[in-house]
């Protein structure tokens, strides 16, 4: 069994982008990142200065606005306004979840969709679906770029994904596709998951449940990406049981340390991206 190391190939992306926003600092562009907060869920604020810290030591022009519970829909539309017009923005995230009296679809959707780094509006995810260049949701295009460090061939590969939320699940099974694996969604009506997971080459958990993933439902020699983040006992854990899978799989991320720090470099990534279109260089 390996580990796949996330903080490795996160620090090797990190060190890439760091040749190119100095290559960026010769033609007089700073890429930019805005990072909007709602309320002070701990949860949200860890993930929100992970993010600020990333763009500071990466030298990005970073802004933080952390706005109050009580912030009115419409406060927040013309801040987003505001930041799509601004020219030393490149990319715009607004931190989810967002309280209940603002609509999250409303308020992703009013990203421009040139600064939308999170690949959440439905334009990018439209491009996404038909393989047309556009800015792909970080944490799957996290989880390809660690299969494509591993060089793991993933044509005619049957990947599982549990979950088919818009923002793991759903693209996960797009980005493998693409790459030509047979792509199986399941989820929470699923029958027989059992049975389905055991026919997987690689098992991607998206599911939210600590441990979820256990020994019996690998396959011998399965690949196992683990995207769950679970805070149990003041501890994170993933969506795999990874004591007892790790003997199975031949490879297996491990929670904290291998999906997550992925996340952040490929935010990173969008946005130097978006600094370089911005600028006319790609
Ligand atoms: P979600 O709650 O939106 O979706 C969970 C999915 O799991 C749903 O599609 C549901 O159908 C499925 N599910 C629930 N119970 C199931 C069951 N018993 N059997 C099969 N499927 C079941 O969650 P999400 O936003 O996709 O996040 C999933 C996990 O990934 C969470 O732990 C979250 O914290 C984590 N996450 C991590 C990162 C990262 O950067 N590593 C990013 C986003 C989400």
């Amino acid at each position: 069994m390996k580990i796949i190391d996330g903080k490795l190939v996160s620090a090797k992306i990190k060190e890439e982008l760091a040749v190119e926003v100095e290559k960026l600092a010769k033609h007089g562009i700073v890429p930019g990142l805005a990072v909007v907060i709602v309320g002070d869920d701990p949860a949200s604020r860890t993930y929100v200065n992970s993010k600020e810290s990333n763009a500071k030591k990466l030298g990005f022009y970073s802004v933080k606005h952390q706005l109050d519970e009580t912030v009115t829909e419409d406060e927040l539309l013309d801040l987003i306004e505001n930041m799509n017009a601004d020219p030393q923005i490149h990319g715009i995230l607004v931190q989810l979840p967002l309280p209940d009296h603002i609509d999250s679809k409303k308020v992703l959707n009013s990203i421009s969709v040139l600064k939308d780094v999170d690949g959440f509006h439905p334009e990018n995810i439209g491009k996404m679906i038909i393989g047309d260049d556009a800015f792909l949701p970080c944490t799957p295009n996290g989880v390809m770029k660690l299969l494509e460090y591993e060089n793991i061939d993933l044509r005619g590969k049957h990947a599982v994904i549990i979950g088919r939320s818009n923002i793991v699940g759903k693209p996960m099974a797009t980005l493998l596709l693409e790459k030509d694996a047979t792509v199986t969604v399941c989820h929470s009506k699923t029958q027989d998951l059992l049975k389905i997971t055991n026919c997987a080459d690689i098992i991607v958990a998206a599911v939210g449940i600590p441990n979820f993933v256990t020994a019996e439902m690998v396959k011998e020699g399965a690949i196992v990406i683990d995207v769950g983040i679970n805070r149990v006992n003041g501890k994170l854990v993933g969506d795999v049981d990874f004591e007892s899978v790790k003997d199975k799989a031949s490879r297996i991320t491990p929670v904290p340390g291998g999906v997550g720090p992925m996340t952040i470099a490929m935010l990173m990534y969008n946005t130097v991206e978006s600094a370089k279109r911005k600028g006319g260089l790609i």
